[in-house]
């Protein structure tokens, strides 16, 4: 593997969400890299968001895995190997092929995927293998396999541009995928006659692009496109020649459909008549309609069937196929899109191709001379982990993924995982929840130092490139799993010597594929010598090798089940699968916020990421709030039949009445109980087995802790308090605190808690009549550690103090300025932050619009430079400006 020399700059991929933005890394010779947008990448064109942007700073090897362990103790590479082989070989021999799994990732590359699913579909023999992305988007792969007859999208972001009408529905553009989200919003301002309809039970930063928001009762999206089916039929608005001559079965679909009358959708969506009107009008009265649907509309126990409404109403219309128009899934993870295409998921064979099918079972069989084929689907990802708890699966390899934290149950699934006989974990990161359970750890190369291709949310095929060497014995994973597999004794069909030669195989395999009637097909690519596969650029499939001219997908109306035809499919409204109740009467919403991924794994070793959002919250409407006793910025327990949290109450009326939202990422690591997926349940979808994520029944209570504190330390801060909450800052870290019982000597638990030597230099400030106490620790004049504690919640400046310990000697605050918590009056405080490239706070950004009368995004970016880097901010600007905007002045 060539690596690039200090200075050159490598253009790979952004291993984050499913936009899949082109980065130039420039590594700088010490184990960093620079990293800016790729300006001929298509999907980003230079730009990059916040997470993006931060890349270089998740680099460092704090942290990482570096060598094989065995039960705790470090490992030679062959011995770790041979035990997985052997452990694997002897649970088949035993217990039959069915009594293993793997649990892969959309974070793996197409190349690494490819070769997992290879070795237990073709050669291990069962479908067990699932992947994180069924938590994500199995239910559009259900959709569109029902409507379509393919796992197919049949869009470009292009098309979002194109647009004269976009429909966002169960998506935060703004946060999950933020590039795409500034792209629309800058077709938005060019052509301000485009519209944008937000549909999502709460208010977020993408609604702030919205023209209408249509914040409908959680779950209920299969009324509401059912409704707007009906209006279709009802005004003429069908396609009928489209219809004639490329969809099957309408009218179950509309009679379906016209079952959800007004009434009865205003009454289950909680919708006015008025607004869903006025969705109709635009709907039907705009030829050019995109509607993006992403994770709202998928997990859900009705994820598919909402998939299929979206659908019918595209199909009805005659609006896909054709540029500015058709449904389209955005994809979560960098890769979920690249792992659909070579069969990642426990329900497909490769290449597209159907297991149940025994014409494509023997296509893949000879293609790959393997000595086996899986004959039935396998375990998808909640009974895959059942299995593990039940003992049917005997060992068990998960790579490149935490489910211990992501999986809904998630206490339970890490009992599973404890439960099984033996679990192997490749990962880059040493200490994960799941990490903790394995048998076996094996350390895996991470972004930087891998080479393969990943496929985003518009079907382009983007190589990631390596620009730093695997640090100590780490290796990529697809060498990691054909080193198993030959172990297991199947060298020869695993004699990779580089990801090229996967690659290839991969593209000829879709050839076969496509004489099968697949529609992946990326045979073209078949043959890439390993020069060219190094310099491949960006490319959209199908690229087939008959040189074909490349039409958009659906182009000339041929869908791909056997008559060529689409499918509208008769959908009816099920609410979620658990109803709220007097013990339980709030309903969970689970999400992501703008600057974190996944479980925090790399975004939260950046200082700058963490100050976005640095605590685990639920937003709670000021009624509900009010209602259970619980203030702003208290702490709050919610708790569901399945466990609790202690997050941080954020009252805001952004959540409607009924529900909170709690963020998905923080850890054990990072928190000392906000794994939200551990009071999450696992009921899934049917047609899909992806679980609902967003309709959890709860109820929320105060927290009521005797005390509560705030620390910062250049050393790591581990306080084993009843709550805490920390993350990385400038220079050290810090944490939020509470605790039961106030201590008896304050200066004590001060210390412990910052770990104090005891020749520390301290001063201390006590106020016990109002239960007040407050010490910084200082070395050679400077503050290198601090601690708030008081009654109530604490209030300092947390930028202001966590800034204290990185200050420059010039400006750096004396010990008893710190101590009071906040700068001289003379002297701004910005608050929490809002741009997190140019660290400009919001106290900072209102003062501006109200000072300087500032009155757009634009002014404001003239002003403070906020939002003119990366744009995640934008969205949250204009909200500021919304609330704050300067009033006229009277005449
Ligand atoms: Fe990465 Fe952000 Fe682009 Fe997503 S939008 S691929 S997180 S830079």
């Amino acid at each position: 593997m060539t690596i690039a020399s200090p200075g050159d700059a490598v253009r790979t991929a952004c291993p984050y969400c499913g936009v899949g933005c082109g980065v130039q890394a420039t590594p700088d010779g010490r184990g960093g890299a620079s990293i800016a947008g790729d300006p001929s990448h298509p999907a980003n064109q230079g730009r990059l968001c916040s997470k993006g942007s931060a890349l270089g700073e998740t680099l460092d090897l704090e942290g990482r895995l570096l060598a094989p362990r065995i039960g705790g103790r470090e490992a030679h590479w062959d011995e770790a190997i041979e035990l997985v082989a052997e452990r694997f070989r002897a649970a088949i021999a035993q217990h039959g092929p069915d009594s293993v799994a793997f649990y892969v990732s959309g974070q793996l590359l197409t190349e690494d995927y490819y070769v997992a699913n290879k070795l237990m579909k073709g050669f291990i023999g069962s479908a067990n293998i699932d992947t994180n992305s069924r938590l994500c988007m199995a239910s559009t792969v259900a959709g569109h396999r029902r409507a379509f007859g393919g796992d197919l999208v049949p869009g470009t972001y292009e098309d979002l541009e194109l647009a004269d009408f976009v429909v966002l529905t169960g998506s935060n553009l703004a946060w999950c995928h933020p590039v795409l989200f500034q792209r629309l919003a800058a077709a938005r301002a060019a052509r301000p006659e485009m519209r944008v309809v937000v549909i999502d039970p709460r208010r977020t930063a993408t609604t702030e692009l919205a023209d209408l928001h249509l914040p409908l009762r959680p779950g209920s999206d299969v009324a509401l496109f059912n409704w707007l089916l009906g209006r279709i039929e009802a005004e003429g608005a069908v396609d009928t020649d489209f219809v004639t001559r490329h969809v099957a079965d309408m009218p179950a679909a509309l009679a379906a459909a016209r079952e959800d009358t007004l009434e009865r959708t205003a009454l289950t969506t909680g919708l006015h008549p008025s607004d869903l009107r006025a969705f109709a009008r635009l709907f039907l009265g705009t030829e050019r309609v995109v509607t993006v649907f992403s994770q709202g509309v998928n997990q859900s126990t009705a994820g598919t069937d909402k998939v299929n409404a979206i659908i019918n109403c595209h199909l009805a219309t005659g609006r896909i196929g054709r540029p500015g128009m058709g449904p389209f899934s955005v994809t979560g993870q960098p890769n979920a899109m690249g792992g659909r295409e070579v069969g990642g998921l426990a329900n497909m064979l490769a290449a597209h191709l159907a297991i149940e099918n025994p014409e494509h079972r023997a296509a893949v069989q000879s293609f790959w001379r393997s000595p086996t084929i899986c004959d039935r689907p396998g375990l998808k990802a909640v009974d895959l982990f059942e299995a593990c708890a039940d003992r049917r699966i005997k060992a068990l390899w998960i790579m490149s993924t935490n489910p211990a934290v992501s999986m809904p149950r998630a206490g339970d699934v890490a009992e599973a995982i404890r439960a099984c006989d033996f679990v192997a974990v490749s990962d880059a990161v040493a200490d994960t929840d799941t990490t903790r359970l394995a048998n076996v750890l094996l350390p895996a190369a991470a972004w930087g130092e891998k080479s393969g291709t990943v496929t985003n949310s518009d079907r382009v095929i983007s190589r990631q490139r390596p620009f730093l060497p695997p640090p100590g014995r780490a290796r990529p994973d697809w060498r990691i799993i054909c080193d198993v597999a030959a172990a297991m004794g199947w060298r020869a069909a695993f004699d990779y010597a580089r990801p090229a030669e996967i690659f290839r195989e991969h593209a000829a395999l879709s050839g076969i594929a496509a004489r099968h009637g697949a529609a992946f097909d990326i045979s073209a690519l078949a043959d890439l010598s390993d020069a060219a596969y190094e310099e491949l650029s960006p490319t959209r499939w199908p690229v087939p090798r008959d040189d074909a001219p490349r039409e958009r997908l659906f182009a000339d109306g041929a869908f791909r089940h056997a008559d060529g035809r689409a499918r509208m499919l008769p959908v009816h409204h099920r609410p979620p699968a658990v109803a709220t109740s007097a013990d339980f009467p709030l309903i969970l919403n689970t999400g992501r916020v703008r600057d974190h991924w996944h479980t925090m794994t790399r975004t939260a070793k950046s200082a700058r990421l963490s100050r976005h959002l640095a605590e685990p919250y639920a937003e709670i409407h000021p009624e509900d709030a009010a209602a259970a006793g619980i203030a702003a910025a208290s702490l709050a327990e919610v708790t569901s039949p399945f466990g609790s949290l202690t997050v941080r109450a954020l009252v805001t009326d952004r959540t409607p009445r009924g529900s909170i939202f709690v963020p998905m990422h923080w850890t054990s690591l990072w928190a000392r109980k906000a794994l939200v997926d551990s009071i999450v349940g696992a009921e899934t979808d049917p047609h899909s087995g992806q679980p609902e994520s967003k309709a959890q029944p709860v109820r929320i209570a105060p927290f009521r802790p005797d005390w509560y504190g705030f620390a910062v330390s250049r050393s790591v801060l581990e306080p084993g308090t009843a709550y805490w909450a920390r993350a990385r800052i400038a220079g050290g870290w810090q944490a939020e605190i509470a605790d039961n019982s106030i201590p008896e000597d304050w200066s004590a638990t001060a210390r412990a808690l910052l770990a104090l030597p005891c020749e520390t230099e301290v001063v201390e400030l006590a106020d016990p009549s109002r239960g007040g106490y407050r010490l910084a620790a200082i070395r050679e004049g400077r503050v290198t550690a601090a601690f708030f504690a008081s009654r109530a919640p604490v209030a300092v400046s947390r930028s202001f103090v966590a800034g204290a310990l990185s200050a420059d000697e010039a400006s750096a605050p004396s010990p008893g300025v710190v101590l009071a918590g906040r700068p001289g009056r003379d002297v701004p405080e910005p608050g929490a932050t809002v741009c997190a490239c140019f660290d400009v706070g919001v106290n900072t950004i209102v003062d501006a619009i109200l000072r300087e009368g500032l009155s757009d995004v634009a002014s404001i970016g003239e002003a403070l430079g906020a939002g003119t880097n990366c744009g995640s901010c934008r969205p949250e600007l204009a909200s500021l400006l919304a609330a704050n905007r300067a009033p006229v002045a009277a005449e």
